[in-house]
């Protein structure tokens, strides 16, 4: 098996979780051993966030979106935006706040879960008041957590010791971007991700009755 970013592994990452004896749990009470918290921060795409969320849905996972509102890649008041949190629910995930630090405003979009974009680690895993702070305890425990953060795994890819139960329990953070998108790099995935881009911004401009010929 071999540890490329892309949609075909991804589903392997969650077969392996599934056949280690994990449960795919959201960010509530303490986890418990066998316990999978599966994060996406979305950064930059709804698209890629809804393609993702559909694999996981075909594998009966639940995962925690935590969705921007002040992003400058997506609107999420938009008409896209609104639909795309109306996806994720229908799904079965959970939706949280993926938050510029210090702004917290969580409306009733979003369940009381936020994550830091581009933390500060001094600061990220303060106590923020009504709502669970993906970086604080009891959910962050370094051992206990992978990150795939520009297309590289820190600590090494985790479907292997998944597979074998080697983790207590881990909270895995997945930016879907790198994993719908494909390239040998993430420099390479974002020109993917840019091209798929421009083609879904041209139908916007049809639709938005802009004369393109
Ligand atoms: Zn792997
Ligand atoms: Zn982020």
């Amino acid at each position: 098996m071999s540890c490329v970013f892309d949609l075909e592994h991804y589903r392997e990452l969650l077969e392996a979780a599934q056949s280690g004896g994990y449960r795919f749990a959201f960010f509530e009470g303490s986890p418990q051993p066998g316990t999978v918290l599966l994060r996406h921060d979305v950064d930059l795409s709804l698209d890629a966030a809804l393609r993702m969320a559909e694999v996981e849905a075909e594998h009966a996972v639940s995962a925690t979106y935590l969705l921007m509102t002040e992003s400058v890649f997506y609107n999420l008041a938009s008409s896209e935006g609104v639909e795309a949190i109306a996806r994720l629910r229908d799904l079965g995930h959970a939706v949280g706040l993926h938050a510029v630090y210090p702004n917290v405003v969580l409306d009733e979009r979003f369940d009381p879960v936020v994550s830091w974009h581009n933390p500060d680690p001094e600061k990220m895993s303060k106590t923020i008041p009504g709502a669970v702070n993906v970086y604080a305890e009891p959910y962050f425990d370094r051992p206990a957590y992978r990150s795939d953060s520009n297309q590289h795994w820190r600590s090494g890819c985790p479907h292997e010791e998944l597979r074998g139960g080697g983790f207590p329990w881990l909270q895995i953070l997945v930016h879907p971007e790198i994993w719908v998108y494909e390239g040998a790099t993430m420099g390479l995935t974002m020109r993917t991700m840019l091209n798929a881009e421009k083609d879904r911004r041209l139908e916007q401009l049809r639709a938005d009755r802009i004369d393109l010929d």
